[in-house]
């Protein structure tokens, strides 16, 4: 069986450099082509401590030309990965996005680039297993409570707020109840009372020491609920990153979650 030939971009930060090493390890897969804007020109297994041989290139569309890969994986910044995945997605290679910060906008131009470039492109705001229940059992503790609020908890360096999974899990504890969730205390103008993403409040903690964890809230009559999930390691997300990985050709047009592949 012919090894899944995979481009890492943002292979020099933190999360690049677990999925360089997860990717290396894996039988099935061969990595062909790290990118990074810092770093260039180093060999990518001094810097993961695997996947050596593999030079790390700073401009992504002449890595895709030189390295031809299958499946580009992309963990940059949100302010970076739309102009990867045009990259990416216009020369048809099928792409799997942990990025977080992606607005509606940005999915409609996505879902737009793959339909015209018949190209399939998996996003996914939290490649954790743990992290994709929490989210679901939050769905459906949202259909029997009127109120909830979101505290997400992460890193110090991380470059987004709310995080791309609490705004998910709000989305999603939304349409589960219609929209109807409530979630709003009177003193709603207060800046200490997180931000409002449709009635739902989401307040975010940055410190170091943390990785990457949440909580849903959930409050009712003489009673409250309270789901939790914690990432206390980068491995957490590998699991589901491979797996988009070797499932990933095989969708259609764009897919936003990780659940939709479980
Ligand atoms: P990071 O350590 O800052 O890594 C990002 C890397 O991408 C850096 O080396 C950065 O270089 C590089 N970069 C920036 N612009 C680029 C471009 N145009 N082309 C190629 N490389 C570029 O951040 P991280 O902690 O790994 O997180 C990366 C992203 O993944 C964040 O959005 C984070 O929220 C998200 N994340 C998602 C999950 C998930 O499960 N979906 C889990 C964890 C993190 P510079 O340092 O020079 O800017």
């Amino acid at each position: 069986m012919k090894a899944i030939q995979v481009l890492v971009c943002g292979a020099a930060g933190r999360m690049g450099r677990e999925v360089v090493r997860a990717v290396a390890a894996q039988p099935d897969m061969k990595l062909v082509g790290a990118v990074d804007v810092t770093e260039g020109g180093r060999d990518i297994g001094e810097l993961a401590g695997a996947g050596g041989g593999v030079k790390v290139r700073g401009d992504l569309a002449n890595a895709l030309d030189a390295a031809k890969p299958e499946v580009m994986v992309d963990f940059t910044l949100p302010g970076a990965v739309m102009g990867n995945l045009r990259t990416a997605i216009g020369r048809k290679v099928a792409c799997v996005a942990g990025t977080t910060g992606f607005t509606q906008e940005d999915l409609d131009v996505v879902y737009g680039l793959c339909k015209a470039h018949q190209t399939p492109c998996l996003i996914a705001p939290n490649f954790a297993i743990g992290a994709v229940l929490m989210m679901q059992f939050a769905a459906e503790a949202a259909r029997h409570f009127d109120a909830a609020e979101i505290i997400e908890l992460h890193h110090d360096q991380k470059k987004d707020a709310p995080s791309g999974t609490s705004r998910r899990t709000a989305e999603m504890m939304r349409r589960a109840k219609d929209g109807r969730l409530d979630g709003l205390a009177k003193d709603e103008d207060s800046p200490s009372r997180g931000l409002g993403e449709g009635k739902i409040r989401i307040h975010a903690v940055r410190l170091p020491g943390l990785v990457a964890h949440q909580e849903v809230i959930f409050g009712g009559l003489g009673e409250t609920l309270t789901i939790r999930h914690d990432s206390i390691s980068r491995e957490s997300f590998m699991p589901g990153v491979l797996l988009a990985i070797r499932k990933v050709r095989a969708l259609s047009g764009l897919t936003v979650g990780l659940e939709k592949i479980l």
